[in-house]
């Protein structure tokens, strides 16, 4: 039988990305549901939920999750540092993904990025650009949140090398920051580059998503694969056997 997905968010962008691409890979949309809709009768006759809603949701979610021992696919952004601290232990309780991005070509991006600050070494000055549509809530993005952890890690730096954008008089770049510059406007549904800049030369890593389908069908993917899985924390990575 047919996989039965809860969709969280439904009414979103991402709501009506994965109710028109579950069809087409051949899983059923039991239930769809958003603020202020019952989510616990609507899960009973589900597997698996897919949440991109909004990060006050997520707590709840995982309890329900837990409760009625279901798989999730976590979609959402938004987090702080601490709250995502905080969810990890609950989600490990089911099986769960959690990824900033459900694109294949994101995921691949998080891989060169790993190479590229290996290989180029501290000369070269990271900074990450994003940019998206005016509707988006948060900054930066989920995506460039797990581009600039990847980066620090390599780097063995931690998240007081991070520059926010730069404004007044800043003073020279200094060897171990990582700037980081979020961009709002339009319709752009996420556009994600990594540079590696020294004296002589620059390394620019882009992705360009043009179609929010990318992500609902990994998310769809995650899902058909993360029933199968035991309970744990699992990533894009691990759903495309990148790791
Ligand atoms: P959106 O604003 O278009 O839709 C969000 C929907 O969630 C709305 O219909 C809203 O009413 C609903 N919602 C808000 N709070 C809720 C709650 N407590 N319970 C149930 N529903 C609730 O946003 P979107 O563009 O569809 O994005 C949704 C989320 O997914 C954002 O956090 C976004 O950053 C994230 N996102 C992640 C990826 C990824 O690949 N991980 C890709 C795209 C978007």
């Amino acid at each position: 039988m047919a996989l039965r997905i809860l969709i969280n968010g439904s009414k979103g962008r991402m709501g009506h990305a994965l109710a028109e691409a579950a069809g087409t890979l051949g899983l059923t949309v039991g239930a769809a549901v958003d603020v202020g809709d019952a989510i616990a009768p609507a899960l009973l006759g589900c597997e698996v939920i897919v949440d991109f809603s909004s990060p006050a949701a997520t707590k709840s979610l995982l309890e329900l999750a837990i409760a009625q021992r279901k798989a999730i696919v976590l979609g959402t952004t938004g987090h702080s540092a601490a709250e995502k601290q905080a969810l990890l232990a609950l989600a490990a309780k089911v099986p769960c993904v959690w990824a900033g991005n459900f694109s294949v070509g994101v995921n691949l991006l998080f891989a060169l990025t790993r190479r590229a600050a290996g290989v180029l070494g501290a000369d070269y000055d990271a900074e990450v650009v994003e940019m998206h549509h005016r509707f988006k809530k948060d900054a930066p993005s989920g995506t460039a949140a797990r581009l600039l952890e990847i980066i620090l890690e390599e780097r063995q730096l931690t998240a007081a090398a991070l520059r926010h954008g730069r404004a007044g008089l800043v003073g020279e770049r200094t060897p171990t920051e990582v700037g980081i510059h979020a961009l709002r406007g339009g319709d752009v549904v996420g556009d994600h580059t990594v540079m590696f800049a020294a004296l002589g030369e620059r390394i620019e890593l882009t992705h360009r998503a043009s179609d929010r389908a990318i992500f609902a069908r990994g998310a769809l993917r995650a899902a058909q694969w993360v029933v199968a899985q035991p309970p744990g924390v699992y990533d894009m990575q691990d759903v495309l056997g990148l790791k």
